[in-house]
Protein backbone atom coordinates (compact mmCIF):
# COMPACT_ATOMS: atom_id res chain seq x y z
CA UNK A 1 0.00 0.00 0.00
CA UNK A 2 2.87 2.47 0.78
CA UNK A 3 4.29 2.35 -2.75
CA UNK A 4 0.80 3.34 -4.27
CA UNK A 5 0.50 5.91 -2.05
CA UNK A 6 3.59 7.71 -3.19
CA UNK A 7 2.14 7.60 -6.38
CA UNK A 8 -0.61 9.94 -5.64
CA UNK A 9 -0.07 11.70 -2.02
CA UNK A 10 0.88 14.83 -3.38
CA UNK A 11 -1.48 15.23 -5.76
CA UNK A 12 -3.75 18.20 -6.49
CA UNK A 13 -6.81 16.73 -7.69
CA UNK A 14 -7.26 12.72 -8.65
CA UNK A 15 -10.16 10.87 -10.92
CA UNK A 16 -10.67 7.62 -9.11
CA UNK A 17 -11.39 5.23 -11.91
CA UNK A 18 -14.00 2.70 -10.06
CA UNK A 19 -15.36 -0.37 -12.07
CA UNK A 20 -14.97 -4.24 -11.45
CA UNK A 21 -13.10 -4.42 -14.91
CA UNK A 22 -13.60 -7.68 -15.95
CA UNK A 23 -11.85 -7.31 -17.94
CA UNK A 24 -10.47 -3.50 -17.96
CA UNK A 25 -10.39 -2.87 -21.84
CA UNK A 26 -9.53 0.14 -23.95
CA UNK A 27 -12.81 1.88 -23.79
CA UNK A 28 -11.89 2.11 -20.10
CA UNK A 29 -8.17 3.41 -20.56
CA UNK A 30 -9.58 6.54 -23.41
CA UNK A 31 -12.09 7.08 -20.66
CA UNK A 32 -9.62 7.76 -17.95
CA UNK A 33 -6.90 9.81 -20.38
CA UNK A 34 -10.44 11.81 -21.80
CA UNK A 35 -11.42 12.49 -17.94
CA UNK A 36 -8.01 13.75 -17.03
CA UNK A 37 -7.38 15.89 -19.70
CA UNK A 38 -11.29 17.89 -19.80
CA UNK A 39 -10.76 18.08 -15.48
CA UNK A 40 -6.93 18.72 -15.59
CA UNK A 41 -6.46 16.04 -13.17
CA UNK A 42 -3.13 15.16 -11.92
CA UNK A 43 -3.48 11.18 -11.60
CA UNK A 44 -6.25 9.05 -12.21
CA UNK A 45 -6.38 5.83 -10.28
CA UNK A 46 -8.29 2.55 -10.96
CA UNK A 47 -9.39 0.90 -7.99
CA UNK A 48 -11.18 -2.69 -8.86
CA UNK A 49 -14.04 -3.65 -6.81
CA UNK A 50 -13.57 -5.72 -4.09
CA UNK A 51 -17.06 -7.46 -3.15
CA UNK A 52 -19.32 -5.05 -4.51
CA UNK A 53 -23.03 -4.82 -1.91
CA UNK A 54 -24.66 -5.56 -5.51
CA UNK A 55 -23.03 -8.60 -6.80
CA UNK A 56 -22.42 -12.23 -5.62
CA UNK A 57 -18.69 -13.12 -5.48
CA UNK A 58 -19.18 -15.81 -7.77
CA UNK A 59 -20.77 -13.41 -10.58
CA UNK A 60 -16.61 -11.67 -11.22
CA UNK A 61 -13.49 -13.14 -12.01
CA UNK A 62 -11.70 -13.12 -8.75
CA UNK A 63 -9.99 -10.91 -7.34
CA UNK A 64 -6.54 -10.80 -8.02
CA UNK A 65 -6.82 -11.67 -11.57
CA UNK A 66 -8.70 -8.17 -12.07
CA UNK A 67 -6.46 -6.74 -10.40
CA UNK A 68 -3.57 -7.90 -12.18
CA UNK A 69 -5.18 -7.13 -15.37
CA UNK A 70 -5.54 -3.45 -14.24
CA UNK A 71 -2.53 -3.38 -13.29
CA UNK A 72 -0.81 -4.72 -16.89
CA UNK A 73 -2.92 -2.25 -18.64
CA UNK A 74 -2.20 0.84 -17.23
CA UNK A 75 1.78 0.45 -16.20
CA UNK A 76 2.71 2.70 -19.19
CA UNK A 77 0.93 5.14 -18.29
CA UNK A 78 3.11 7.67 -15.56
CA UNK A 79 -0.74 9.44 -15.26
CA UNK A 80 -2.24 6.04 -14.10
CA UNK A 81 -1.82 4.23 -10.51
CA UNK A 82 -3.65 1.30 -9.47
CA UNK A 83 -4.89 0.76 -6.05
CA UNK A 84 -5.94 -2.33 -4.07
CA UNK A 85 -8.10 -0.61 -1.29
CA UNK A 86 -10.71 -2.21 -2.16
CA UNK A 87 -9.93 -5.44 -2.99
CA UNK A 88 -7.87 -5.73 0.15
CA UNK A 89 -10.57 -4.08 1.95
CA UNK A 90 -12.52 -7.24 3.98
CA UNK A 91 -16.71 -6.99 4.14
CA UNK A 92 -18.94 -5.44 1.56
CA UNK A 93 -17.45 -2.81 -0.69
CA UNK A 94 -18.95 0.80 -0.26
CA UNK A 95 -17.40 3.85 -2.47
CA UNK A 96 -17.85 5.96 0.67
CA UNK A 97 -15.11 4.00 2.81
CA UNK A 98 -12.89 3.82 -0.04
CA UNK A 99 -13.20 7.93 -0.58
CA UNK A 100 -12.69 8.59 2.38
CA UNK A 101 -9.75 5.95 2.79
CA UNK A 102 -7.81 7.79 -0.05
CA UNK A 103 -9.00 11.12 1.24
CA UNK A 104 -7.19 10.46 4.12
CA UNK A 105 -4.08 9.14 2.26
CA UNK A 106 -3.86 12.55 0.31
CA UNK A 107 -3.80 16.26 0.91
CA UNK A 108 -6.41 18.05 2.95
CA UNK A 109 -7.63 20.35 -0.16
CA UNK A 110 -7.12 17.45 -2.76
CA UNK A 111 -10.22 17.31 -5.72
CA UNK A 112 -11.45 14.34 -6.23
CA UNK A 113 -13.61 13.16 -9.26
CA UNK A 114 -15.33 9.58 -9.14
CA UNK A 115 -15.68 8.20 -12.57
CA UNK A 116 -18.00 5.57 -13.33
CA UNK A 117 -20.42 3.61 -16.00
CA UNK A 118 -23.67 5.72 -16.32
CA UNK A 119 -25.04 2.65 -15.67
CA UNK A 120 -23.82 2.45 -12.19
CA UNK A 121 -24.81 6.05 -11.33
CA UNK A 122 -28.67 5.12 -11.98
CA UNK A 123 -28.52 3.27 -8.33
CA UNK A 124 -26.76 5.83 -6.93
CA UNK A 125 -29.57 6.54 -4.63
CA UNK A 126 -29.05 3.60 -2.95
CA UNK A 127 -25.32 3.65 -2.24
CA UNK A 128 -24.60 3.69 0.90
CA UNK A 129 -24.98 7.58 2.23
CA UNK A 130 -25.20 8.90 -1.35
CA UNK A 131 -25.32 12.90 -0.03
CA UNK A 132 -22.40 12.54 1.96
CA UNK A 133 -20.42 11.29 -0.90
CA UNK A 134 -21.69 13.72 -3.33
CA UNK A 135 -20.56 16.03 -1.09
CA UNK A 136 -17.11 14.65 -1.01
CA UNK A 137 -16.44 14.33 -4.81
CA UNK A 138 -17.66 15.03 -8.19
CA UNK A 139 -19.32 12.39 -10.11
CA UNK A 140 -18.45 11.70 -13.67
CA UNK A 141 -20.78 9.28 -15.44
CA UNK A 142 -19.68 8.22 -18.74
CA UNK A 143 -21.96 6.68 -21.45
CA UNK A 144 -21.88 4.69 -23.92
CA UNK A 145 -22.80 6.01 -27.58
CA UNK A 146 -26.75 6.30 -27.90
CA UNK A 147 -27.33 6.19 -24.18
CA UNK A 148 -30.61 7.10 -23.29
CA UNK A 149 -29.48 10.15 -20.74
CA UNK A 150 -33.34 10.84 -19.94
CA UNK A 151 -33.81 7.84 -18.40
CA UNK A 152 -30.71 8.38 -16.14
CA UNK A 153 -31.87 12.01 -15.26
CA UNK A 154 -34.94 10.54 -14.02
CA UNK A 155 -33.26 7.56 -11.91
CA UNK A 156 -30.77 10.16 -10.19
CA UNK A 157 -33.45 13.44 -10.31
CA UNK A 158 -33.24 13.63 -6.13
CA UNK A 159 -29.56 13.86 -6.05
CA UNK A 160 -28.94 16.10 -9.08
CA UNK A 161 -31.23 19.24 -7.98
CA UNK A 162 -29.26 19.28 -4.70
CA UNK A 163 -25.67 18.56 -6.14
CA UNK A 164 -26.34 19.60 -10.17
CA UNK A 165 -22.73 21.13 -10.48
CA UNK A 166 -20.78 18.00 -9.22
CA UNK A 167 -22.23 15.58 -11.31
CA UNK A 168 -21.05 15.76 -14.98
CA UNK A 169 -22.00 13.67 -18.26
CA UNK A 170 -19.40 12.62 -20.72
CA UNK A 171 -20.00 10.47 -23.66
CA UNK A 172 -16.69 8.08 -24.93
CA UNK A 173 -17.51 6.90 -28.21
CA UNK A 174 -14.45 4.04 -26.91
CA UNK A 175 -17.23 3.09 -24.51
CA UNK A 176 -18.72 0.65 -27.36
CA UNK A 177 -16.37 -1.91 -25.99
CA UNK A 178 -18.12 -3.74 -23.00
CA UNK A 179 -16.26 -5.99 -20.50
CA UNK A 180 -19.04 -8.41 -20.88
CA UNK A 181 -19.05 -8.08 -24.68
CA UNK A 182 -15.39 -8.77 -24.76
CA UNK A 183 -16.07 -11.77 -21.86
CA UNK A 184 -18.60 -13.40 -24.10
CA UNK A 185 -16.25 -13.34 -27.13
CA UNK A 186 -13.47 -15.24 -24.99
CA UNK A 187 -15.93 -18.30 -24.35
CA UNK A 188 -16.76 -18.49 -27.86
CA UNK A 189 -13.40 -18.44 -28.80
CA UNK A 190 -13.89 -15.05 -30.99
CA UNK A 191 -11.09 -12.29 -31.49
CA UNK A 192 -10.78 -9.84 -28.52
CA UNK A 193 -7.45 -8.39 -30.03
CA UNK A 194 -7.70 -4.75 -30.16
CA UNK A 195 -10.63 -4.30 -27.73
CA UNK A 196 -7.71 -4.69 -24.88
CA UNK A 197 -4.13 -4.31 -24.38
CA UNK A 198 -2.24 -6.97 -25.88
CA UNK A 199 -1.15 -7.68 -22.33
CA UNK A 200 -4.26 -8.24 -20.78
CA UNK A 201 -5.26 -10.18 -24.04
CA UNK A 202 -2.06 -12.55 -23.22
CA UNK A 203 -2.91 -12.70 -19.68
CA UNK A 204 -6.74 -14.24 -20.28
CA UNK A 205 -5.34 -16.48 -22.66
CA UNK A 206 -2.57 -17.68 -20.23
CA UNK A 207 -4.55 -17.84 -17.47
CA UNK A 208 -8.62 -18.98 -19.32
CA UNK A 209 -10.58 -16.75 -18.06
CA UNK A 210 -13.75 -16.73 -19.32
CA UNK A 211 -13.63 -20.12 -20.85
CA UNK A 212 -15.41 -21.79 -18.67
CA UNK A 213 -14.41 -25.62 -18.77
CA UNK A 214 -13.66 -27.66 -15.40
CA UNK A 215 -10.31 -28.23 -17.26
CA UNK A 216 -9.57 -24.61 -16.97
CA UNK A 217 -9.62 -24.84 -13.45
CA UNK A 218 -6.53 -26.32 -12.65
CA UNK A 219 -4.99 -23.16 -14.66
CA UNK A 220 -6.37 -20.75 -12.29
CA UNK A 221 -3.31 -20.45 -10.14
CA UNK A 222 -1.13 -17.31 -9.92
CA UNK A 223 2.35 -17.39 -11.45
CA UNK A 224 5.13 -18.85 -9.41
CA UNK A 225 6.70 -15.61 -9.81
CA UNK A 226 3.54 -13.37 -8.33
CA UNK A 227 3.09 -16.37 -6.00
CA UNK A 228 6.79 -15.20 -4.32
CA UNK A 229 5.91 -11.72 -4.81
CA UNK A 230 3.15 -12.00 -2.60
CA UNK A 231 4.59 -14.60 -0.03
CA UNK A 232 7.08 -11.86 -0.03
CA UNK A 233 5.13 -9.29 1.44
CA UNK A 234 3.00 -11.54 3.84
CA UNK A 235 5.66 -13.36 5.22
CA UNK A 236 7.98 -12.21 7.61
CA UNK A 237 12.15 -12.47 6.50
CA UNK A 238 12.73 -15.73 8.88
CA UNK A 239 9.64 -17.47 7.52
CA UNK A 240 10.23 -16.49 3.84
CA UNK A 241 13.92 -18.01 3.56
CA UNK A 242 11.98 -21.04 5.37
CA UNK A 243 9.19 -21.13 2.76
CA UNK A 244 11.85 -21.22 0.10
CA UNK A 245 13.61 -23.90 1.81
CA UNK A 246 10.10 -25.75 2.34
CA UNK A 247 9.59 -25.36 -1.55
CA UNK A 248 12.63 -26.49 -2.66
CA UNK A 249 13.22 -29.93 -0.58
CA UNK A 250 9.61 -30.74 -1.44
CA UNK A 251 10.62 -30.46 -5.22
CA UNK A 252 13.73 -32.80 -4.58
CA UNK A 253 11.75 -35.14 -2.99
CA UNK A 254 9.07 -34.89 -5.73
CA UNK A 255 11.96 -35.59 -7.88
CA UNK A 256 12.75 -38.67 -6.29
CA UNK A 257 9.08 -39.88 -5.32
CA UNK A 258 6.57 -38.88 -7.64
CA UNK A 259 6.31 -37.69 -11.43
CA UNK A 260 7.02 -34.56 -13.08
CA UNK A 261 3.48 -33.12 -12.04
CA UNK A 262 3.95 -34.04 -8.35
CA UNK A 263 7.27 -31.62 -8.34
CA UNK A 264 5.17 -28.69 -9.50
CA UNK A 265 2.58 -29.10 -7.37
CA UNK A 266 5.38 -30.15 -4.66
CA UNK A 267 6.50 -26.56 -5.24
CA UNK A 268 3.41 -24.81 -4.73
CA UNK A 269 1.94 -26.53 -1.72
CA UNK A 270 5.97 -26.00 -0.34
CA UNK A 271 5.85 -22.36 -1.08
CA UNK A 272 2.44 -21.98 -0.18
CA UNK A 273 1.99 -24.28 3.39
CA UNK A 274 3.11 -21.33 6.00
CA UNK A 275 0.82 -18.58 4.12
CA UNK A 276 -0.96 -17.79 6.73
CA UNK A 277 1.10 -18.28 9.62
CA UNK A 278 2.36 -14.38 10.24
CA UNK A 279 -1.19 -13.02 10.15
CA UNK A 280 -1.69 -10.84 12.88
CA UNK A 281 -3.97 -12.00 15.45
CA UNK A 282 -7.37 -9.61 13.84
CA UNK A 283 -6.68 -10.56 10.27
CA UNK A 284 -6.23 -14.47 11.09
CA UNK A 285 -9.56 -14.26 12.86
CA UNK A 286 -11.62 -11.93 10.40
CA UNK A 287 -10.08 -14.54 7.72
CA UNK A 288 -11.40 -17.54 9.74
CA UNK A 289 -14.81 -16.33 10.29
CA UNK A 290 -14.58 -14.79 6.19
CA UNK A 291 -13.22 -17.97 4.70
CA UNK A 292 -15.43 -20.14 6.97
CA UNK A 293 -12.79 -22.32 8.43
CA UNK A 294 -14.12 -24.92 10.69
CA UNK A 295 -12.85 -24.66 14.09
CA UNK A 296 -12.56 -27.55 16.00
CA UNK A 297 -11.60 -27.56 20.12
CA UNK A 298 -8.42 -28.14 19.59
CA UNK A 299 -7.99 -25.26 17.13
CA UNK A 300 -9.35 -22.94 19.74
CA UNK A 301 -7.22 -24.02 22.53
CA UNK A 302 -3.82 -24.15 20.62
CA UNK A 303 -3.96 -21.04 18.44
CA UNK A 304 -0.52 -22.20 16.52
CA UNK A 305 -3.25 -25.14 14.91
CA UNK A 306 -4.79 -22.90 13.24
CA UNK A 307 -2.55 -21.62 10.16
CA UNK A 308 -2.53 -24.59 8.00
CA UNK A 309 -6.48 -25.26 7.81
CA UNK A 310 -6.62 -21.26 6.99
CA UNK A 311 -3.65 -21.80 5.01
CA UNK A 312 -5.36 -24.00 2.06
CA UNK A 313 -8.62 -21.71 1.89
CA UNK A 314 -6.11 -18.41 1.76
CA UNK A 315 -4.53 -20.60 -1.11
CA UNK A 316 -7.82 -21.14 -2.62
CA UNK A 317 -9.02 -17.66 -2.73
CA UNK A 318 -6.03 -15.19 -2.43
CA UNK A 319 -3.67 -17.36 -4.92
CA UNK A 320 -6.01 -18.85 -6.47
CA UNK A 321 -5.34 -22.48 -6.33
CA UNK A 322 -8.28 -25.40 -6.72
CA UNK A 323 -6.25 -28.44 -6.86
CA UNK A 324 -7.42 -29.89 -3.79
CA UNK A 325 -4.10 -32.37 -3.42
CA UNK A 326 -1.94 -29.16 -3.15
CA UNK A 327 -4.76 -27.59 -0.58
CA UNK A 328 -5.03 -30.95 1.69
CA UNK A 329 -1.04 -30.98 1.42
CA UNK A 330 -1.35 -27.50 3.30
CA UNK A 331 -4.02 -28.05 5.42
CA UNK A 332 -2.41 -31.13 6.73
CA UNK A 333 1.54 -30.23 7.14
CA UNK A 334 1.15 -29.50 10.90
CA UNK A 335 -0.78 -31.99 12.25
CA UNK A 336 -0.49 -34.70 9.64
CA UNK A 337 -3.21 -37.57 9.69
CA UNK A 338 -3.64 -41.45 8.81
CA UNK A 339 -3.31 -42.41 5.44
CA UNK A 340 -1.51 -39.20 3.56
CA UNK A 341 -1.25 -38.62 -0.28
CA UNK A 342 2.34 -38.72 -1.54
CA UNK A 343 1.98 -34.35 -1.92
CA UNK A 344 1.00 -34.52 2.21
CA UNK A 345 3.92 -36.66 3.25
CA UNK A 346 6.44 -34.47 1.33
CA UNK A 347 5.39 -31.32 2.35
CA UNK A 348 5.48 -32.81 5.80
CA UNK A 349 8.91 -34.33 5.64
CA UNK A 350 10.09 -31.02 3.57
CA UNK A 351 8.98 -28.87 6.41
CA UNK A 352 11.08 -30.73 9.27
CA UNK A 353 13.94 -31.42 7.09
CA UNK A 354 14.38 -27.96 5.33
CA UNK A 355 18.21 -26.96 4.45
CA UNK A 356 17.56 -23.41 5.92
CA UNK A 357 16.17 -24.97 9.43
CA UNK A 358 18.63 -24.38 12.36
CA UNK A 359 20.27 -28.14 13.32
CA UNK A 360 18.59 -29.71 16.40
CA UNK A 361 18.70 -32.93 17.43
CA UNK A 362 17.28 -35.78 15.40
CA UNK A 363 17.30 -33.74 11.77
CA UNK A 364 19.78 -35.68 10.24
CA UNK A 365 18.22 -38.88 10.86
CA UNK A 366 14.99 -37.01 9.53
CA UNK A 367 16.95 -36.16 6.60
CA UNK A 368 18.29 -39.31 5.95
CA UNK A 369 14.98 -41.57 6.44
CA UNK A 370 13.74 -38.78 4.08
CA UNK A 371 15.60 -40.08 0.52
CA UNK A 372 15.00 -43.63 2.00
CA UNK A 373 11.63 -44.01 2.60
CA UNK A 374 8.82 -41.76 3.01
CA UNK A 375 6.83 -43.86 5.31
CA UNK A 376 10.14 -44.54 7.71
CA UNK A 377 10.68 -40.81 7.47
CA UNK A 378 6.96 -39.93 8.40
CA UNK A 379 6.98 -42.22 11.41
CA UNK A 380 10.45 -40.64 12.69
CA UNK A 381 8.94 -37.22 12.52
CA UNK A 382 5.89 -38.01 14.18
CA UNK A 383 7.78 -39.31 17.15
CA UNK A 384 9.76 -36.54 17.64
CA UNK A 385 7.13 -34.02 17.09
CA UNK A 386 5.05 -35.33 19.71
CA UNK A 387 7.59 -35.87 21.67
CA UNK A 388 8.50 -32.08 21.74
CA UNK A 389 4.80 -30.94 21.97
CA UNK A 390 4.02 -33.45 24.97
CA UNK A 391 7.80 -31.84 26.59
CA UNK A 392 6.30 -28.36 25.98
CA UNK A 393 3.06 -28.92 27.91
CA UNK A 394 0.72 -28.43 24.52
CA UNK A 395 -1.98 -30.36 23.39
CA UNK A 396 -1.49 -32.64 20.50
CA UNK A 397 -4.40 -32.69 17.65
CA UNK A 398 -5.83 -36.10 17.21
CA UNK A 399 -4.92 -36.30 13.65
CA UNK A 400 -1.21 -36.67 14.70
CA UNK A 401 -1.90 -39.81 16.94
CA UNK A 402 -4.17 -40.80 13.99
CA UNK A 403 -0.88 -40.24 12.24
CA UNK A 404 1.76 -41.87 14.53
CA UNK A 405 -0.58 -44.97 14.79
CA UNK A 406 -1.18 -45.14 11.04
CA UNK A 407 2.79 -45.22 10.06
CA UNK A 408 4.06 -46.71 13.58
CA UNK A 409 3.39 -50.14 11.45
CA UNK A 410 4.48 -49.15 8.50
P1 LIG B 1 -20.52 -2.59 -13.40
O1 LIG B 1 -21.69 -3.48 -13.25
O2 LIG B 1 -19.21 -3.22 -13.55
O3 LIG B 1 -20.66 -1.63 -14.56
C1 LIG B 1 -21.90 -1.08 -14.92
C2 LIG B 1 -21.72 -0.48 -16.29
O4 LIG B 1 -20.85 0.64 -16.24
C3 LIG B 1 -21.14 -1.43 -17.29
O5 LIG B 1 -21.71 -1.16 -18.53
C4 LIG B 1 -19.65 -1.07 -17.29
O6 LIG B 1 -19.01 -1.32 -18.53
C5 LIG B 1 -19.67 0.41 -17.03
N1 LIG B 1 -18.52 0.85 -16.24
C6 LIG B 1 -18.20 0.45 -14.99
N2 LIG B 1 -17.14 1.13 -14.54
C7 LIG B 1 -16.78 1.95 -15.55
C8 LIG B 1 -15.78 2.93 -15.67
N3 LIG B 1 -14.97 3.24 -14.65
N4 LIG B 1 -15.67 3.61 -16.84
C9 LIG B 1 -16.51 3.34 -17.85
N5 LIG B 1 -17.51 2.44 -17.78
C10 LIG B 1 -17.63 1.76 -16.65
O7 LIG B 1 -20.58 -1.56 -12.21
P2 LIG B 1 -19.64 -1.66 -11.05
O8 LIG B 1 -18.29 -1.68 -11.62
O9 LIG B 1 -20.07 -2.75 -10.19
O10 LIG B 1 -19.76 -0.30 -10.29
C11 LIG B 1 -19.03 0.80 -10.74
C12 LIG B 1 -18.46 1.55 -9.54
O11 LIG B 1 -19.53 2.01 -8.73
C13 LIG B 1 -17.58 0.70 -8.67
O12 LIG B 1 -16.50 1.45 -8.21
C14 LIG B 1 -18.49 0.31 -7.52
O13 LIG B 1 -17.81 0.04 -6.31
C15 LIG B 1 -19.34 1.54 -7.40
N6 LIG B 1 -20.62 1.17 -6.77
C16 LIG B 1 -20.75 1.45 -5.45
C17 LIG B 1 -21.93 1.10 -4.78
C18 LIG B 1 -22.05 1.42 -3.30
O14 LIG B 1 -21.19 2.07 -2.76
N7 LIG B 1 -23.09 0.96 -2.66
C19 LIG B 1 -22.95 0.46 -5.46
C20 LIG B 1 -22.78 0.21 -6.83
C21 LIG B 1 -21.60 0.57 -7.48
P3 LIG B 1 -17.87 -2.43 -18.58
O15 LIG B 1 -18.56 -3.69 -18.16
O16 LIG B 1 -17.41 -2.41 -19.97
O17 LIG B 1 -16.87 -1.99 -17.56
Amino acid sequence: MRDEIEGFKNCKSIAIMGGTFDPIHNGHLVTAEAVRHRFNVDKVVFIPTGRPAHKSQKQVTHNEHRYLMTVLATMRNENFEVSRIEIDRPGVTYTIDTIEELKSMCQPDVRLYFITGADAIHQIMSWKEPERLVSLCDFVAVTRPGYDRASLFGDIREIREKFASRIHFMEVPALAISSSDIRDRAKKGAPIKYLLPQTVEDYIHKFCLYHDTEKDEVKFMLDLEVMQEKLQSALSIKRYIHTMGVADEAERLAEIYGTQGDKQKARVAGLLHDCAKDFPIEVRDRFCKEYKVPMDVNMKKTTDLIHPFLGAEVARRDYLVGDEEILDAIRFHTTGRANMSLLEKIIYIADYIEPNREKFEGIEEARRLAYLDLDMAMKYILEETIEYVKSKGRELHPFSLEALEYYKDC
